[in-house]
């Protein structure tokens, strides 16, 4: 077991002075976490010692490889409760994740006028991809509003889910509200309007349990880079009797039985979704990452996470011309946006910087929530476990100044 209050040790990274005297206060892990020392020697140590592309070759190295990519799957399917290890398909994040469901699912599944319901939450890679298939093929898109403090109406959701969609596509968790869905509520619903469920994890699976099998979700999507482990690479979950009526997404290496001059067939599951070669020292680095958390708890993740996000509202709340969006610290991550009407958000994230405290701000990628909240931009902390109470108090700290020298 690692325990909490020494995980800030093993990322290199927190060491860093950005301003003479001024340490690295990281805030921004909603974006992308920071890496610990055993996912960077995980990868370092497999580019020296067993480097080899996978799956074709008979040769040692290419064995070693394959068995340790395999293996990195195997540990994350066991993180979300997968039942088999081929239900886990690697992307290149969740945006593919879900890019992937649109072309392979929607395309063979949907037709014109078919319904899929998002909600007003959500991230702008689960709702373009949805865009990109109405314009081709025509179908309908609606989204289930959200409550004026930043959660999901439940009564709007029942009132859409009347109109029988096909797919149901939500965020377990905002990455600007934090506000965390009833997922498994939303699910069960949806299913009996006798839709197909797609829960988009990025900012669940990183920081609480996620059990698949519990949820009873049908798609799961979610990024590496956003839980301790390197860019490139993603996953897509899916139940096994619709991945399997599914057909190929990318077409090349690897994710084909046989090419002829006149056709294909194509492999089985996960490898029919992974077309060419992967990114393998990403997986071995993810695999690492996964076993990081598994060490430290991801219950004693949420509660260090909910200690400090109560801690940052709490101090938050002396601000007066600040607004929060969703305020609450019940079912909320670690993430909280906020704004001013008297500062520009990008001006707060630029004093900030000089302090070397690393904040957000802009839309973050969810310009039509913030329509819906009357602003064009936020501002945006966000915490993980490497964060502690020194750096909020340091964080409102700087807020104050940054408030006082626009006064
Ligand atoms: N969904 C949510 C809720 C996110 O927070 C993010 C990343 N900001 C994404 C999707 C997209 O993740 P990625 O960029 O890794 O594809």
């Amino acid at each position: 077991m690692i325990q909490i209050e020494n995980v800030r040790a093993d990322f290199p990274v927190l060491e860093r002075e950005l301003r003479p005297g001024k340490r690295l206060i990281y805030l921004d892990s909603a974006a992308s976490s920071q890496k610990p020392l055993s996912v960077i020697n995980a990868m370092d140590e497999f580019y020296r010692m067993n480097y080899a592309n996978i799956h074709r070759g008979v040769h040692q190295l290419a064995e070693e490889s394959t068995e340790m990519y395999e293996s990195a799957r195997a540990k994350v399917a066991r993180f979300i409760g997968a039942k088999k290890n081929r239900q886990v398909i690697f992307t290149r994040n969740t945006t593919e994740s879900i890019n992937l469901v649109a072309n392979s699912w929607g395309r063979k599944f949907l037709k014109a006028g078919d319904l899929v319901l998002l909600t007003q939450m959500e991230h702008h890679s689960n709702i373009v991809p949805w865009q990109i298939l109405k314009q081709k093929i025509g179908i309908e898109i609606d989204f289930v509003k959200i409550t004026p403090d930043g959660r999901l109406d439940m009564a709007d959701l029942k009132i859409k889910l009347a109109r029988e969609p096909k797919l149901v596509s939500f965020t377990h968790m905002s990455n600007v509200l934090g506000t965390i869905n009833p997922v498994k509520e939303i699910i069960r619903l949806a299913h009996s309007s006798g839709a197909v469920t797609l829960v988009d994890g990025a900012q669940s699976v990183p920081h609480f349990p996620v059990n698949v099998e519990n949820l009873d979700v049908d798609f799961l999507a979610f990024s590496s880079h956003k839980m301790l482990g390197p860019t490139g690479i993603g996953v897509l979950y899916g139940k096994l009797e619709i991945l399997n009526q599914m057909d190929p997404f990318l077409g090349g290496g690897d994710m084909i039985k046989e090419v002829r001059f006149d056709g294909f067939s194509a492999n089985e599951l996960p490898h029919k979704f992974e077309a060419g070669t992967p990114a393998i020292a990403e997986a071995i680095g993810f695999g690492a990452a996964v076993g990081y958390l598994e060490e430290v708890g991801l219950g004693t993740i949420v509660e260090h996470e909910n200690e400090l996000l109560t801690y940052a509202l709490l101090g938050m709340s002396e601000f007066k011309d600040l607004k929060i969006l969703n305020p609450n610290v019940d079912n909320k991550g670690g993430v909280i946006a906020f704004y001013s009407d008297k500062i520009h958000p990008h001006d707060i994230a630029q004093l900030l910087d000089r302090e070397g405290i690393a904040i957000r701000a802009g839309h973050h990628c969810a310009q039509p929530l913030h329509t819906v909240f009357n602003v064009h931009a936020t501002a945006r902390v966000s915490f993980y476990l490497y964060n502690n109470r020194e750096e909020i108090d340091q964080f409102i700290h700087s807020l104050h100044s940054a408030i006082n020298f626009f006064k």
